[in-house]
C-alpha cells in the first residue's frame, strides 16, 4: 500500500463513474474539480458520483474545490482560439469586446490603467509574449513580441507586477458559497499574495458556520514566495503549483522552490502536495517518459505528502493508467525512502505539548516493536496528521466516527482513513480498532499494533496508548 497520495482532477475525459471508481481503485485518494474549468452543473454531478462510490467502495474519498482566484484571464474567443502573428499590434480593452486577432478583452476591468509602456504579458503559458506601446483609457496597444495560438480563458500575467485585483472576486465569493453548500472538504487558493488573502477566505469560512473546510494555499507566484511563512502559517497546507509557478519565476529555480517549500510545509507541519506535469506526456501516450518517472520519484524523496495531476486526468486519453503509473512510481520511490534518518530529525523537534508527546512515543514504540500498524482513533483527525507529519514507516490507519473528518485525512502521508461507528466505552473502542486493522493490513497472530487516541469518549484530546498484541478469534 502506498503512502503518498494522489489527487486526480475530473475532466472531460474522466467524467465518467466507471472511470472515476477505476481512477480510485488505481490510487486517487482525493478529487479535485477546478473551477476555473469546471461548471457548478459540472460539479454537483461529479460530486453526486464521488459520494455514490464512497458508500459502494466503503472508503472516504475527498474532494478538493480549486478557486480561480485573483488571476487576469482571457475572454471568450468567438472560435475557441486566434493566432498572434510576431511584430503584429493588438490591443487590450477595458471592458468586453469581440475578442479576435486585433483585439480582446479580460475579466478585469482596470487592465490599462495599471499599465504602462515597456510591461509585458505572458499568454499560453509564457509562449506568447506581447509589450505594452502604448496605455490609454479604454485600451493598451500592444506588440506581439513572440507569437502564437492563444486560448479563450487562459491566464494573463503580467510580468513582476502585482495587479491590485480583489483576492476574493464576485465569482470566487460565488465558488466558496458553493464549496460550504457541497460540504468539500478542501479549497485550494490560486494565486495567493500574502497571508491576509488566506485569512479572507477563513474569516467568510467563519462568517457561514463552516469549520470543516481546509485550505490549501498554492504558492504560484513571487509575492507568495517572498511570505512563504506567514502563508504556510495560516493554512492547513500547500501546493507547489509548479504550472503558474515556472511561468513567475526563473524557471531552472523550480526543483529549488519545491524542496524549499515542501521543507517549509514540515516545519510547520501542514501538508504540502506538488502539482503539474508529472505524467504530461501521457496525455497522448499509454507510457510515460524517463524524465517523468525521476520527477515523481523525487518529488517523494522531497517529502510530499500527494502528488497531483491535472491534464493527465482531465484532458488525457489515460486517465486510469495514469493514476496506476503515478502509484508505480510512488511505490518504488518509497520503497527507497529513508525513514531511520528521517526519526532523527524528529528528535530535534520541541515536544510541547500532550498530543506531540504522545505521537512521538506511538513513533518510537512502533519502530522499536516493529508494529504492523499506528492506530489513530480521532475525533478530528489531529492525532493521525501529526503522526502522518513525522512521516514514519508504520502505516497509520486513522479512525473516526465522522465522515468530515476521515475525508479529511485522506490527503495525509502513510493514513488510511475509516469511518467507523461511534462507541460506548474504552473496551468497544479498543475491540473496533483491532478488529478493523486485521481486516485493512490483514494482521495475523502475534503482529503488534498501537492503538492512541482520546479517553474517555467525550475528551476529544489525545491522552492514551496502548500496545496490543494480535490475538484473533478462533
Ligand atoms: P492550476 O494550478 O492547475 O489551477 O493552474 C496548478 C499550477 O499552477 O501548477
Ligand atoms: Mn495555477
Amino acid at each position: 500500500m502506498k503512502k503518498t497520495k494522489i489527487v486526480g482532477t475530473i475532466g472531460p475525459t474522466s467524467f465518467d463513474k466507471n472511470i472515476i471508481h477505476e481512477m480510485l481503485d488505481n490510487g486517487m485518494d482525493v478529487v479535485r474539480l477546478n473551477l476555473s474549468h469546471a461548471s457548478f452543473s459540472f460539479c454537483d454531478k461529479v460530486i453526486k458520483m464521488i459520494r455514490e462510490l464512497e458508500e459502494e467502495l466503503n472508503r472516504p474519498i475527498g474532494i478538493m474545490l480549486d478557486l480561480d482566484g485573483p488571476s487576469v484571464r482571457l475572454d471568450k474567443f468567438i472560435e475557441g482560439s486566434v493566432n498572434l502573428e510576431e511584430g503584429k499590434e493588438i490591443k487590450i480593452y477595458n471592458y468586453p469586446v469581440i475578442c479576435n486577432n486585433t483585439q480582446f478583452s479580460v475579466n478585469y476591468e482596470n487592465i490599462s490603467h495599471e499599465l504602462v509602456s515597456g510591461d509585458t504579458l505572458l499568454l499560453s503559458d509564457g509562449k506568447v509574449i506581447l509589450e505594452v506601446v502604448e496605455s490609454l483609457n479604454d485600451y493598451a496597444l500592444l506588440k506581439v513580441i513572440a507569437g502564437g495560438e492563444i486560448k479563450s480563458n487562459q491566464t494573463v500575467y503580467v510580468r513582476n507586477k502585482e495587479l491590485k485585483l480583489p483576492f476574493i472576486s464576485d465569482k470566487d465569493h460565488e465558488n466558496i458559497m458553493y464549496a460550504i453548500k457541497k460540504n468539500v472538504d478542501f479549497l485550494a487558493l490560486s494565486y495567493v499574495r500574502d497571508e491576509q488573502d488566506v485569512l479572507e477566505v477563513t474569516d467568510l469560512l467563519i462568517e457561514n458556520e463552516n469549520n470543516h473546510i481546509n485550505l490549501i494555499a498554492k504558492i504560484e507566484n513571487n509575492s507568495a514566495l517572498n511570505n512563504l511563512d506567514e502563508i504556510i502559517k495560516v493554512s492547513d497546507g500547500v501546493m507547489v503549483a509548479r504550472g503558474d509557478l515556472a511561468i513567475e519565476v526563473s524557471f531552472e529555480k523550480l526543483p529549488y522552490f519545491q524542496k524549499t517549500i515542501l521543507s517549509k510545509a514540515k516545519e510547520y507541519e501542514k501538508v504540502g502536495i506538488v502539482a503539474t506535469d508529472f505524467l504530461m506526456s501521457m496525455e497522448e501516450n499509454p507510457r510515460p517518459s524517463r524524465s517523468e518517472i525521476s520527477d515523481i520519484y523525487n518529488a517523494v524523496m522531497d517529502g510530499c505528502d500527494a502528488i497531483l495531476l491535472s491534464g493527465e486526468t482531465t484532458i488525457g486519453k489515460y486517465p486510469a493508467l495514469a493514476v496506476d503509473t503515478l502509484t508505480k512510481v510512488i511505490l518504488s520511490a518509497e520503497e527507497d525512502y529513508d525513514y531511520d534518518d528521517n526519526l532523527m530529525d524528529i528528535f530535534e523537534n520541541k515536544l510541547d505539548d500532550i498530543t506531540s508527546n504522545i505521537a512521538y512515543s506511538v513513533l518510537l514504540s512502533a519502530t522499536k516493536l516493529n508494529a504492523k500498524c499506528i492506530i489513530a482513533n480521532t475525533y478530528s483527525g489531529y492525532t493521525a496528521s501529526k503522526i502522518s507529519q513525522t512521516r514514519c514507516k508504520t502505516p497509520i490507519l486513522g479512525l473516526s466516527p465522522f465522515y468530515e473528518t476521515v475525508r479529511l485525512l485522506t490527503i495525509n502521508y502513510g493514513v488510511y482513513p475509516k469511518k467507523t461507528v461511534e462507541c460506548k466505552s474504552a473496551d468497544t473502542i479498543l475491540k473496533m480498532c483491532t478488529k478493523e486493522a486485521i481486516k485493512t493490513f490483514d494482521l495475523v497472530d502475534d503482529d503488534i499494533v498501537i492503538i492512541t487516541g482520546g479517553l474517555p469518549i467525550s475528551n476529544k484530546n489525545t491522552n492514551f496508548m496502548e500496545i496490543e498484541v494480535i490475538e484473533k478469534e478462533a
